[in-house]
């Protein structure tokens, strides 16, 4: 069947000759799709509302062999407030770019739309962006299958000793190590995070999406677990997101 309902989240768009852009969707079962709105810049077109950035809307899309094209489309939900305000929007384009940038076309992720759609939600509305972002990098990682090994030394198995003060992680080796093995590797693309923070990212992993936002850590801890979320990032996308720094420089600028 050429044409297919779905659901999407917009996760940018670019123009394309004449009136018409191209929109690089997250959608629920197929993935990221690319797809033509055409006539989307002319006024007055029905499209072009449910197809403004992080816009969760219904679609019904023609697949196309090179490129789909977007024939019906409604939006669900708006998500103004990730428009209309600096901070949300710097943060939700960061989560676009990474979800963008993790995905490849068409590839089905089952558990990707969910957790996005709720990291919007929490992006849009949660109180505090900076204990928001954490979460949803968080929720990212997980839903991408890129949760850190915290449990055991990623070298050599072992358990991670009780009562350390400090636990030693590696992104480029997706996990904690031992004393042993981090002293080996000590700044070697090694980081040093507290017990304190090694204890809350177990929690974040553990806690069912709904509940996260009982988990409340301190500012310390919590800076320490954004640091270790985006050198995760970093590590896995194989580069620096381009939206990050304007996110810093928006957040600085809110203190
Ligand atoms: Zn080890």
């Amino acid at each position: 069947m050429p044409l297919y309902r779905t659901e999407g989240i917009c996760l940018r768009s670019y123009e394309l000759k004449e009136a018409d852009r191209i929109v690089v969707l997250l959608t629920r079962d197929q993935g990221k799709v690319r797809a033509v709105a055409k006539g989307v810049r002319r006024p007055g077109s029905r499209l072009a509302g449910s197809l403004l950035p992080f816009t969760h809307s219904r679609l019904l899309l023609h697949r196309g062999r090179e490129l789909d094209k977007v024939v019906q489309c409604e939006a669900v939900f708006g998500f103004r407030a990730l428009r209309e305000e600096l901070e949300r929007m710097a943060a939700a384009s960061y989560l676009a770019e990474l979800a963008d940038g993790f995905l490849g076309e068409k590839d089905p992720n089952a558990g990707l739309f969910p957790s996005f759609l709720a990291s919007l939600h929490l992006l849009a509305g949660h109180p505090d962006l900076r204990h928001a972002l954490v979460l949803v990098q968080g929720l990212l990682l997980a839903s991408l299958g890129y949760r850190p090994e915290l449990d055991i030394c990623v070298h050599c198995g072992a358990d991670l000793e009780e009562g350390r003060e400090a636990v030693v992680y590696h992104p480029g080796e997706g996990g904690v190590l031992c004393g042993r093995c981090g002293s080996e590797r000590k700044g070697r693309g090694t980081m040093t995070i507290s017990r304190g923070a090694w204890q809350t990212l177990r929690r974040l992993w553990a806690t069912d999406p709904g509940r996260l936002t009982m988990l409340r850590p301190g500012k310390a801890v919590r800076g320490e677990m954004e640091t270790l979320l985006r050198a995760t990032m970093i590590h896995r996308l194989e580069r620096r997101p381009k939206t990050l720094d304007f996110l810093d420089l928006v957040l600085r600028e809110s203190e």
